[in-house]
C-alpha cells in the first residue's frame, strides 16, 4: 500500500493528485485547450502508442485537468482508476454498454433516469435487462443463472433510503461470475465505500454531492484498471468526455468534500430527530434514526447516514404539495447534494412517469416529500419546516 491511499480521506481530497504545473500551483490550473503539441513525432507516438504518460488530445481524456481530477476521485474511492464524464447517465451509459451487454440486473430503488434507460433504451439494442424490487431479491439467482452478467443498485435508494447490504449482495453476484455496480451517488465516499465492501463498479452523478455547489454537470466511474480499460474507448468514441473547466471546477469541490459531507450528515440527523417529533408528520425516513428499518445496515456498512431523509406528511399528498410550496428556505427543485437544501415530492418529480400502482408497490406514497439538506444553519431550516407544516 503506497503512503497517498493511507493517508485519511479529507486529506486525499486536497492532496490526491499528483499534477502541479510549471509555475507552483498547488493545484492543477483549467488547460483550456483541446490539443497537445509534440516537439516530434517519435514524442507523439511515445503517447499515441501509451508507452509515455502525456496529454494528447482532451476527448480522451488525456488532458492535465482531467487526470488530476481522475486522480483524486480514484484516491476517495480507494479505486485503482477513476473515468471522469460529462454527466452521471454519461458515466452509467459506458458502463452498461461495455460490461451490461450480456444483460443488467437493477435491484432496488433507482434514479429515474437509470430506471429509463434500462426499461427503454437498452432493451431497443437487445439488451435484456430486469429491474427488481430490494424485496424481490430471489429472483436474482435465476436471472444470474440465465446469464445476466452485471448488478446495478443504488443504497441508500430513492426517496425511501432503502439500504441494500453491499457485503451479501457482491457475495451473491461474484458466486455466478458476474459484477456489481453500485451507484453511489447519495451517500457519497465520505459515508461509504462500495469498493471496499466488495463491490466492482462505483458510479457517481458528481452533479451532486461531490460537485457540492449545484453548479456542474458531470459524472465518473471508478474500479479496477482491468475493468475499467474497456470503458475508455466507449467514452472516447461516444464523446461524454467531461470538459476541463468543469474538471477543474470538481476538483475545487473535491477538496471541501469531507467537511461538507460530514456537516450536512450533522444537519440531517436534526432534522430528522425534530421531525421524528413533530405531529404533522406520521413518517420519517433516515438510516441515523434508531427504528428505521435499515440502521443497523447502515452502522454496518457506512461511516455516515447522509444528508438525504424523506418525510410523509399527514394529510397525504395534496398536504404534502402545500407543504413543499410553502417552505422558504428548501428551495423546491429536482437534485440534491449542493450547499442550497432542496424539496422534491417524488410523485411530482423523479417517480412521476411511474403509475400510481407501480409507485405503490415501490413503497412510494403521495405524501412523501424528500429533503435535501444543504449547509445553511440547522436551526433556521428547522424552522422552515414547521413554518410551512403549520
Ligand atoms: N444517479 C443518481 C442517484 C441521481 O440522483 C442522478 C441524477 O439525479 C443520476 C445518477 C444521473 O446523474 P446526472 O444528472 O449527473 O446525469
Amino acid at each position: 500500500m503506497d503512503s497517498k491511499s493511507t493517508r485519511g480521506l479529507a486529506t486525499r481530497a486536497i492532496h490526491g493528485s499528483s499534477g502541479r504545473d510549471a509555475f507552483g500551483s498547488p493545484h492543477t490550473p483549467i488547460y483550456n485547450t483541446t490539443t497537445f503539441a509534440f516537439r516530434s513525432t517519435a514524442d507523439l507516438l511515445d503517447v499515441v502508442e501509451g508507452n509515455k504518460p502525456g496529454s494528447l488530445y482532451t476527448r480522451y481524456g488525456l488532458n492535465p485537468s482531467i487526470v488530476a481530477l481522475e486522480e483524486t476521485l480514484a484516491g476517495l474511492e480507494g479505486a485503482q482508476q477513476a473515468w471522469a464524464f460529462c454527466s452521471g447517465m454519461a458515466a452509467e451509459s459506458a458502463l452498461f454498454l461495455t460490461h451490461g451487454r450480456e444483460g443488467v440486473v437493477c435491484i432496488g430503488d433507482a434514479y429515474g433516469g437509470t430506471l429509463e434507460l434500462l426499461s427503454s433504451q437498452l432493451p431497443l439494442l437487445g439488451i435484456r435487462t430486469h429491474l427488481i424490487l430490494g424485496s424481490e431479491i430471489d429472483r436474482l439467482d435465476a436471472l444470474l443463472a440465465a446469464g445476466a452478467k452485471l448488478v446495478f443498485c443504488e443504497t441508500p435508494g430513492n426517496p425511501t433510503l432503502e439500504l441494500i447490504d453491499i457485503p451479501a449482495l457482491a457475495a451473491r453476484v461474484h458466486a455466478h461470475g458476474a459484477r456489481l455496480a453500485v451507484d453511489n451517488t447519495f451517500a457519497s465516499p465520505v459515508n461509504q465505500r462500495p469498493l471496499a465492501l466488495g463491490a466492482d463498479f462505483v458510479v457517481h452523478s458528481a452533479t451532486k454531492y461531490l460537485g457540492g455547489h449545484s453548479d456542474l454537470t458531470a459524472g465518473t466511474l471508478m474500479g479496477s484498471k482491468e475493468l475499467l480499460a474497456p470503458v475508455w474507448n466507449w467514452r472516447k468514441n461516444l464523446g461524454s468526455m467531461i470538459a476541463p473547466e468543469t474538471a477543474s471546477l470538481l476538483s475545487r469541490s473535491l477538496r471541501s468534500l469531507v467537511v461538507r459531507v460530514r456537516q450536512q450528515n450533522a444537519t440531517a440527523q436534526l432534522i430528522a430527530e425534530a421531525m421524528a417529533r413533530h405531529r404533522g408528520i406520521t413518517r420519517v425516513m433516515y438510516p441515523g434514526l434508531p427504528d428505521f428499518p435499515g440502521h443497523d445496515l447502515a452502522r454496518r456498512q457506512m461511516d455516515g447516514y447522509g444528508g438525504l431523509l424523506t418525510i410523509e406528511v399527514s394529510g397525504g399528498g395534496i398536504a404534502a404539495t402545500r407543504v413543499a410550496d410553502r417552505l422558504r428556505l428548501f428551495a423546491l427543485a429536482p437534485s440534491l447534494g449542493g450547499a442550497e437544501s432542496l424539496v422534491t415530492q417524488p410523485c411530482t418529480t423523479s417517480h412521476h412517469d411511474l403509475s400510481p400502482e407501480e409507485r405503490r408497490r415501490r413503497g412510494i406514497s403521495d405524501a412523501m416529500l424528500r429533503l435535501s439538506v444543504g449547509l445553511e444553519d440547522p436551526a433556521d431550516l428547522i424552522a422552515d419546516l414547521e413554518q410551512a407544516l403549520r
